[in-house]
């Protein structure tokens, strides 16, 4: 997800998924159809924790356009508390410290800022909880 000014900041400040009412399965992000129930079911938002595991990563060595001062840097799946996947960066650590089963948390960071009229770019990332 990425948000495009900080007007959008407080509402996107924090992970919003849903739940399904029927079956109580958390997704992100949002859905109208709950693949468990096969049925279109009522879903009501929830605010995730932000806190989760590495599930499964890879290393970047070759960046896109606009994050080649970035690389090496990884991208990986993050299983949260709540049982959702989700797939982000994982900053603040070295390639080489990530691990499977690593302990993360959810960080807002600038991803990029447009030159031409100065729009900064803001997105999420997850990074080593200390323990
Ligand atoms: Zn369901």
């Amino acid at each position: 997800m990425v948000v495009r000014s900080w007007r959008h900041i407080k509402e996107r400040y924090n992970l919003i998924g849903v739940r399904c009412k029927n079956c109580g399965t958390v997704y992100f992000p949002s859905r109208e159809i709950c693949p468990k129930c096969r049925r279109k079911t009522d879903f009501e938002d929830i605010k995730l924790s932000g806190r989760g595991k590495v599930y499964t990563y890879s290393v970047v060595h070759v960046a896109p356009k606009d994050f080649e001062k970035q690389a090496p840097y990884v991208i990986a799946i993050i299983e949260l508390e709540e049982g959702v996947k989700i797939t982000g960066q994982v900053v603040d650590c070295k390639p080489d410290e990530v691990y499977i089963g690593m302990p993360v948390e959810v960080v807002f960071r600038r991803i990029k800022e447009d030159g031409d009229d100065g729009v900064i770019t803001y997105g999420y990332k997850f990074r080593p909880v200390e323990n």
